[in-house]
């Protein structure tokens, strides 16, 4: 294992905060990858990982995902996560999240915390009676609420602007669009689709969820190991990660593929996988960003119209990713990291001029 500050160097990130609460039993990581575009803004993971080791590299990967995440949606955001060590389960308490709190509080706004895996937004409120630095609080603290919604109309306008590129109109009806994973935001996604006259195939490993989509959407069912391999114009993973690989690429039977799931590639080559069998990629962290747009207007006084006309420049977002993949001759995936670079190297000129640094 290399050392913290190999690992820090390696990828240019700015700080790395540990933390320690004895009487509470509180260890966390707060890594902050980049401040360039403004404050670091990502969720606390709460997990009961083998080493610190294991903590440290995934808080660091997670950081490093936002500043990409943020930069491409034109969020005024940076790069920033944090992760609990330990098992929710038996260690979570009001204790503990108020003494995370404080500790992020101590961070002066540098970091933006939020809900992640292993944390609710009951615990957001918890911290938030700390520090102001905490979004994704209840709606009556003045937060957004669940992003999973926002999320989906982020991933419907991903999808109208895939169905333009590739058959020169946005429109949906009589589309073919395959689901895998029908929960928060697949759900909604199904619903929105069926709302534009598309056809929908979905794959759940949970019963119950498939039986709404199908009985409210007029969806029809297939198991989660065959949903891949359905004959559709799109594929939309909404479950889990690295669902796109050496073996179930060349299994594919659609045009492109546009879902909410993260680091849907198990690995990069699986980009230029995609791209040899002529599907059009979606990048994820481009068509699930509507969260994470949703999120960054609460700092502002959140309301829902701004931040879901917002969420539609996804739609705009994704062809600038698809135009500039075709100019470069690259990958869609490498195209969205270039012009999140790009926008970062930009952008972060003004502060300059801001703070006359
Ligand atoms: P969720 O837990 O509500 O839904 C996931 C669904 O996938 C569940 O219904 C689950 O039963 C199903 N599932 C699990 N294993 C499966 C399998 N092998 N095949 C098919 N279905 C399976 O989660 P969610 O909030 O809807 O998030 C879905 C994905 O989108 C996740 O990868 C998440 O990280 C990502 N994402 C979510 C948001 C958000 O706002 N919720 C934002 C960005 C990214």
């Amino acid at each position: 294992m290399p050392s913290v500050f190999e690992v820090l160097t390696a990828d240019g990130f700015e700080q790395v905060a540990y933390c320690h609460d004895a009487s509470t039993g509180l260890r966390a990581i707060v890594a902050i990858h980049s401040t360039a575009l403004g404050p670091g803004l990502g969720g606390t993971r709460f997990y009961p990982y083998a080493s610190e080791d294991d903590a440290l590299v995934d808080v660091c990967r997670l950081a490093k995902g936002m500043t990409y995440k943020h930069a491409v949606c034109g969020n005024d955001l940076g790069g920033g996560k944090a992760v609990i060590l330990g098992d929710p389960a038996t260690l979570r308490s009001e204790a503990l999240f108020r003494a995370y709190g404080r500790f992020v509080e101590g961070l002066s706004g540098r970091y933006l915390t939020a809900e992640d895996v292993g944390t609710t937004q009951a615990d957001m409120d918890v911290i938030r009676r700390e520090t102001r630095h905490v979004t994704g609080v209840s709606e009556s603290l003045g937060g957004s609420g669940d992003p999973s919604p926002a999320t989906a109309w982020g991933v419907l306008w991903a999808i109208k602007a895939v169905a333009e590129r590739l058959w020169g109109s946005p429109s949906l009806s009589g589309r073919h669009v395959c689901i895998s994973g029908v929960g928060k935001v697949g759900g909604a996604l199904a619903e929105h689709l069926a709302a534009e006259g598309a056809k929908l195939t979905v794959a759940d490993v949970n019963g119950v969820a498939v039986d709404t989509v199908v009985t409210r959407d007029g969806a029809v069912a297939v198991t989660p190991e065959s949903a891949h391999t359905v004959a559709c114009d799109i594929f939309s993973p909404c479950a889990l990660g690295a669902v796109l690989n050496a073996t179930t690429i060349p299994e594919l039977h659609c045009d492109a593929v546009v879902g909410s799931a993260n680091n849907q590639l198990a690995e990069d080559d699986d980009a230029e996988r995609l791209r040899d069998r002529g599907i059009v990629y979606a990048p994820d962290f481009v068509a699930n960003a509507g969260g994470v747009i949703n999120i960054a207007e609460e700092p502002h006084g959140y309301d829902r119209q701004r931040a879901y006309d917002r969420i539609r420049t996804i739609h705009d977002t994704l062809l600038r990713v698809f135009d500039r993949a075709e100019a470069d001759g690259s990958t869609t995936a490498a195209a969205a990291d270039l012009l999140a670079e790009e926008r970062i190297a930009s952008v972060s000129h003004t502060q300059l001029i801001r703070t006359g640094r």
